[in-house]
């Protein structure tokens, strides 16, 4: 069969590889002018520093298949991603762990006393939070969660952590030992030349053609017996119902000399720092060396027509929107609509792989299914 896979990203060039390998013609294109999706890597010319170029990247999974899958196609060197923030005049670790809490409150605490202490803050009638800030207020206190969350979060989703889901939150531990590793996935590591290599081996098979600089235009689907869609959602609709709600970002990039703040990620918690972290990428690959330095100040917006969508912004207005959507996305015949744009959520990339794994998979069996007499 022929097929067309609308972007270069994680979802398309998985999909792409798995219907090569069982023996389909896939055609994978994209608007822009590189693989990779917001995961593209890229050298800087004069430093030579691997820039994530769509902002930070750091892989983390549970997934063993995940895991080999990409193993499979680069070597991933072990990466930890200690994060560091600046709230109140002051340099704290994150996520919130045992260290942050004896800083922020000048203490000696033991585990179990600082168990105890900020349980003694929290809002234990908060039975069920479903907010963000009930979430925060639940358990981590109205200091820590003014310190660290209100603000960074305000200036990040452009509205009041009241309004947001719980499930944002839920994404950072909170740590009660000196553990300050962000994530908690088992496997954590970063791809030694970046992840645009990742992409290339993933692409780089018979079955497969990648036209770059290619925007999708409708006579395209006419011309392949399925088309997987990883661009937005409302996208394929032209947006004839109104637009699905994004953040987006802005990235204010800016060269140095040496170590210009000491770690890979800075976040910024007070309200009246405009931007909401600073990335200094050569941290994130630690086993080069280089003299010069790259940074990125990124500051979060509303997303318009014309700029990169981010983040789903999974309000009460674009759920309603989203069901909507969804219902034309399930009556519409020979499309698939894969990957954090086609389904509107805050994937991580291991998540991606997945679903784009089991996508693929899916559609072979209907294809092997149909073929039976
Ligand atoms: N967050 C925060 N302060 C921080 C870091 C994160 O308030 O210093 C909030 C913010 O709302 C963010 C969410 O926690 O959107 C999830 O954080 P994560 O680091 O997973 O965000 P990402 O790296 O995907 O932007």
């Amino acid at each position: 069969m022929r097929i067309l896979l609308v972007g270069a990203g994680l979802s398309g060039a998985v999909i792409a590889r798995a219907l090569a390998e069982a023996g389909h013609r896939a055609t994978v294109i994209d608007a822009r002018a590189h693989i990779a999706g917001n995961c593209h890597t890229e050298r800087d010319a004069e430093t030579g520093v691997l820039v994530h170029v769509y902002g930070p990247h750091i892989f983390h999974t549970d997934d063993e298949g995940v895991w080999a899958y990409v193993n499979r196609h680069a070597r991933f060197r072990p990466y930890r991603n200690r994060v560091k923030s600046t709230a109140q005049g002051a340099v704290y670790s994150l996520p919130i762990n045992l260290h942050t809490i004896n800083q922020f409150f000048g203490r000696t605490m033991r585990p179990d006393e600082a168990r105890r202490f900020i349980e003694a803050q929290a809002d234990t009638s908060i039975a069920d939070p479903r907010t963000f800030e009930e979430q925060a207020l639940r358990f981590v206190g109205p200091d820590l969660y003014r310190a660290f969350f209100k603000g960074y979060t305000e200036k990040q989703w452009g509205c009041s952590p009241a309004d947001l889901p719980a499930s944002i939150l839920k994404r950072l531990p909170v740590r009660f030992n000196y553990d300050d590793n962000y994530f908690f996935h088992r496997f954590q590591g970063m791809p030694e030349d970046g992840y645009t290599p990742v992409v290339a081996s993933i692409l780089d098979h018979p079955g497969i053609d990648v036209h770059l600089d290619t925007p999708f235009v409708s006579d395209m689907a006419a011309r392949h017996d399925h088309v997987f869609w990883s661009g937005p959602l409302d996208g394929y609709f032209g947006y004839d119902l109104g637009r699905l709600g994004y953040r987006s970002l802005t990235f204010e990039r800016f060269r140095a000399t040496g170590d210009w703040q000491g770690c890979a990620v800075m976040n910024y918690g007070d309200p009246d720092v405009p931007f909401t972290r600073i990335t200094e990428h050569k941290h994130f690959a630690p086993w080069e060396t280089h003299e010069g330095s790259v940074l990125y100040r990124e500051y979060s917006k509303a997303c318009g027509a014309d700029d990169t969508p981010y983040y789903p912004i999974r309000l009460v207005r674009e759920k309603a929107l989203l069901s909507q959507y969804v219902a034309r996305a399930a009556g519409t015949g020979n499309v698939t609509f894969v990957g954090r744009l086609g389904t509107y959520r805050y994937l991580d990339m291991d998540v991606t792989i997945r679903e784009a794994l089991n996508a693929a998979d899916a559609f072979l069996h209907a294809v092997q299914a149909n073929a039976r007499p």
